[in-house]
C-alpha cells in the first residue's frame, strides 16, 4: 500500500473504516487494514467521500469582479456589457491567471473535476477557449478540466459563431456547449440545438447546454433537447443547466417535459444560488426564484447535479468554487432538508455529477481512482451544516491539499 486512511466513516455504512491506496487506485476498504503504508492519515471518525465534481463553471470570466468597472445601472444588461468590454481584450495569460485562482480555491474546497465553459462568439472569437484549453494543459495531471465550446451570445443571432464553434472543436474542446433559449425565435432555438448536435456527432463529444434560464413559461427548448437527444441516440450524454422555465410551466406541460427528460437520460444541473440572483427580476412580489423543479425530478429518478456556475464575475459577486456551499443552497432553496433529501443533494455534487460527466472510476469502491476527501465532519448533514473545508483532499492517491480550521473561544 502507498497510502492508508484510517478510522474514517463511510456514508451508509456503520462503524469506522480504513481505505488503502495502491498505484493511485483504491486497493482495499476494510474495518481494519493490517498492512502498513509510508503515508498514513488518521481520519479521526470523520466522513470520507469521493472528491467533489463541479460540472458547470465559467472560468474565462471568473474574478473579473476584481478588475471590472462598477455596474452603474444595477442591471443584467450592464453585466453583459461589462463582460463584452473585457472579452474583447482577454489574453490567454490573463484567463489562465484568473482561472487558476479559482481552480486553487476549488481544490482547497475538495473539488478535483471541473467542466469549464468558455465563451465562443464573434466578440472574443476563440480567445476564451484558447485560455481554457491552456488552463486544462497547465493543470493536467493535477486535476481534471474539461473545456466546453460554449456559444454565450447564441448561434443563429450571432452569425459566424457556428464556424468558430467548429474551429473550437478542432482545437480540442471536450464538450459541445449550447444556449438555445437565448435565440430570438423558437425555430432558431431548435436550429441552435440541431447545430450543436451536428458538432457533437461529427466530433463524437457530449453536449452540455444552458437551457430555458428564464422565468418565461414560453421558453421551451428543454423538450426539444430531450427529443433530439433520443433521436440522435445520445441518451446519457447530454446535460442541461438551469431549466428555470420548467418551474413556470403549468403542471400538465411540466410533467410531459420531465417525463421526456427522464426518458432521454438528460442530466439536469440546478445552480440555485445563481438562479436566485438572476431570475425573478421582473416580479414585484411574490418574486419567483427561477429554480427548476428539483424535488419533482429527483423523485422521478432524473439525474440531477449542481454546480458553481459563476465565481466573482460581472453576474455574480460571490462564489468561492465551493461545492459544499452550492449543495447548501440547493438544500435551502429546493426544500431538501430531510435526511434522505440531504443525502440526495450530496449526490448532486458527487455521484450524480460524475454520472453526468461520464467519469470513469469514480467512487470509493475497490478499483476506483483514489480521489477522495476526508471531510471536516462525521456525516453529510454536519458537513453541509458546518461548511468547513475538507481536512484532506486526496487525488490519485496523493495528498493534494489540506485544511486546518483554527477556532478558539477565549473566556
Ligand atoms: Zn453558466
Amino acid at each position: 500500500m502507498d497510502l492508508i486512511i484510517r478510522r474514517g466513516r463511510l456514508n451508509g455504512k456503520a462503524g469506522l473504516w480504513d481505505i488503502g491506496v495502491e498505484r493511485g487506485l483504491i486497493a482495499e476498504v476494510a474495518q481494519k487494514i493490517e498492512a502498513k503504508a509510508p503515508t498514513e492519515i488518521d481520519a479521526a471518525e470523520r466522513l470520507m467521500a469521493p472528491t467533489y465534481v463541479n460540472g458547470h463553471v465559467h472560468l474565462d470570466k471568473c474574478n473579473l469582479g476584481d478588475v471590472m468597472r462598477p455596474n452603474k445601472t444595477n442591471s443584467f444588461q450592464e453585466c453583459l456589457e461589462i463582460t463584452w468590454e473585457h472579452k474583447r481584450t482577454y489574453t490567454v495569460e490573463d484567463i489562465v491567471t484568473r482561472a487558476s485562482r479559482a481552480i486553487e480555491e476549488g481544490i482547497l474546497n475538495g473539488t478535483t473535476v471541473f467542466r469549464v465553459f468558455a465563451d465562443v462568439d464573434t466578440i472574443g472569437g476563440l480567445r476564451p477557449l484558447e485560455g481554457i484549453i491552456a488552463l486544462r494543459e497547465k493543470w493536467r495531471g493535477i486535476v481534471e478540466i474539461e473545456a466546453v465550446d460554449f456559444p454565450q451570445e447564441a448561434i443563429v443571432r450571432d452569425p459566424g459563431t457556428f464556424e468558430l464553434m467548429e474551429e473550437g472543436m478542432r482545437m480540442g474542446a471536450d464538450v459541445v456547449g449550447g444556449l438555445p433559449w437565448h435565440e430570438h425565435l423558437d425555430e432558431d432555438a431548435r436550429r441552435h440545438i440541431d447545430l450543436c448536435f451536428d458538432l457533437a456527432r461529427k466530433y463524437d463529444k457530449d453536449v452540455h447546454m444552458l437551457v430555458d434560464d428564464t422565468d418565461n413559461p414560453n421558453s421551451r427548448s428543454l423538450e426539444y433537447l430531450a427529443v433530439k437527444t433520443m433521436r440522435e441516440g445520445f441518451q446519457g450524454r447530454v446535460s442541461a443547466s438551469h431549466c428555470g422555465a420548467l418551474a413556470s410551466y403549468d403542471e400538465v406541460h411540466a410533467n410531459k417535459v420531465m417525463a421526456l427528460v427522464k426518458q432521454a437520460g438528460v442530466s439536469i444541473s440546478t445552480n440555485p444560488h445563481i438562479s436566485l440572483v438572476a431570475q425573478g427580476r421582473y416580479d414585484q412580489e411574490p418574486i419567483r426564484r427561477g429554480i427548476t423543479r428539483v424535488k419533482q425530478m429527483w423523485r422521478m429518478g432524473v439525474n440531477l447535479f449542481s454546480s458553481q456556475d459563476d465565481v466573482n464575475d460581472p453576474y455574480y459577486p460571490f462564489g468561492r468554487n465551493d461545492q459544499q456551499e452550492v449543495a447548501s443552497y440547493v438544500c435551502h432553496s429546493c426544500h431538501m432538508t430531510y435526511p434522505d433529501e440531504i443525502a440526495a443533494v450530496f449526490g448532486f455534487i458527487t455521484d450524480n455529477a460524475a454520472k453526468a460527466m461520464r467519469l470513469e472510476g469514480y467512487g470509493l469502491e475497490v478499483g476506483c481512482k483514489a480521489d477522495l476527501n476526508v471531510l471536516a465532519a462525521p456525516t453529510i448533514q454536519h458537513v453541509l451544516r458546518l461548511q468547513q473545508p475538507p481536512a484532506w483532499v486526496i487525488k490519485g492517491g496523493k495528498v493534494l491539499a489540506t485544511n486546518e480550521v483554527r477556532r478558539e473561544i477565549r473566556v
